[in-house]
């Protein structure tokens, strides 16, 4: 039986783990620190990384920004996530995968979350500049409500975790601000 997606929120260990790692990253690289973590749920106790709710939270893929590392400007925390988990798994679609992420997903990460059929989204901090993924996905509601005519043919449900929305803004804002130093000092 699959199982029933809608109420169960991610485990609090697993979003803390996430904020975590956002910091390790914000404190010693210079990419901006966002985190992608992929997973699914199931009833049975599954192996590898997993974090415990009302079910078992697999974690299929993580992954961080590496823009910066690559220097290639494609490469969002989601894209990398999502490769990461298409070449080892066989489906075409990651229907069922939840995306958790630290940041609103921008435009190219939100079409990719469409175009692969992930379930939901998560997030922590609200996108303020640039299309974001509630624009995108309100857009198409809204346009199937009036003309009755769909933008997009899928719509993950979007999530946003207001609660570690304080302590993820104060790790971007500490992240720019030492961003900023730096190239005064350069
Ligand atoms: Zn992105």
């Amino acid at each position: 039986m699959k199982p029933e997606f809608l109420e169960d929120l991610p485990p609090k260990k697993l979003c803390k783990f996430i904020l975590k790692l956002s910091y390790n990253i914000a404190q010693k690289t210079k990419e901006i620190p966002v985190v992608a973590v992929v997973c699914s749920l199931s009833y049975n106790k599954p192996n590898g990384l997993f974090f415990k709710n009302q079910h078992y939270w697999k974690v299929e893929s993580i992954s961080t920004n590496l823009v910066k590392k690559y220097n290639n400007p494609i490469y969002h925390a989601e894209f990398l996530a999502f490769q990461k988990l298409k070449r080892k798994s066989k489906e075409l679609y990651l229907s069922d995968k939840i995306l958790i992420t630290n940041l609103e997903p921008c435009l190219l990460c939100t079409s990719l979350s469409i175009s692969y059929r992930v379930e939901k989204i998560f997030y922590f901090l609200k996108r303020n500049k640039g299309f974001s993924a509630r624009d995108i996905v309100n857009l198409s509601h809204k346009r199937k409500q009036s003309s009755k005519k769909k933008i997009l043919n899928h719509h993950p449900k979007i999530v946003y975790l207001k609660e570690y929305s304080k302590i993820q803004r104060s790790i971007i804002k500490n992240f720019f601000r030492k961003l900023r130093n730096f190239s005064k000092s350069d």
